[in-house]
């Protein structure tokens, strides 16, 4: 069922010319995970260069190092992850999304959110936190808490983390680094998916 509804929702999107993203993009980048049972849904900010080459996101180095730090932290991409951006289109040249631009695609996220229906949500970055949290609030400050915000009419539990393309420029592993504190605050989603 969650199936078929994803699918329907994904052939929606691949015509979606809702804002200017739709002109540029090569592939719409829907999602990558477990569709059927994923306990935790990913947010990032918006597809790049190699995702909207292949419509799948996180896969380029940002992507690969997020994949490292889950299989650290023991959480499989594949079958306890559902991945989505707040945009599905690149937006040109890198830039973060408009927040005209996330607000036209809200729809298909939060219907994705809905039919997935995960047990925590993971704002992956400022951008996806932003879009749903007190935008003025750094991302370093709050990374790691846990969160009840009402998404879709329904209160969710959330954590923000660091989105891996700010890691790429840490590279310290030092008690309390960046990468340090990616890397437990993964081991904590963990718990929580398991729980
Ligand atoms: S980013 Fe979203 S709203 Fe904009 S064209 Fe792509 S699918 Fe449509």
């Amino acid at each position: 069922m969650k199936t078929k509804l994803l699918e329907s929702l994904k052939k929606e999107c691949l015509d979606c010319q809702r804002c200017e993203l739709g002109k540029t993009r090569t592939n719409v980048v829907f999602s990558d995970g477990n569709p059927k049972s994923a306990k935790a849904i990913l947010i990032g900010e918006a597809p790049g260069d190699n995702e909207d080459k292949t419509g799948i996101p996180f896969v380029g180095r940002a992507g690969k190092l997020l994949n490292e730090f889950l299989e650290k932290a023991g959480i499989s991409r594949e079958r306890d992850l559902y991945i989505i951006n707040t945009v599905k289109c690149r937006p040109p040249k890198n830039r973060v999304p408009a927040d005209s631009e996330k607000k036209s695609c809200e729809d298909y996220l939060l219907k994705q959110i809905d039919i997935v229906n995960p047990s925590v949500i993971i704002f992956c970055g400022a951008t996806a936190l932003k879009s749903f949290y007190d935008k003025k609030i750094a991302i370093s400050k709050i990374r790691g808490e846990i969160l009840e915000i009402e998404i879709g009419g329904k209160i969710r539990k959330c954590i923000p983390i660091f989105h891996p393309s700010y890691l790429l420029r840490q590279h310290s592993i030092k008690e309390g680094s960046p990468r340090d504190l990616m890397l437990k605050d993964l081991q904590k989603i963990k718990t929580l998916i398991d729980g």
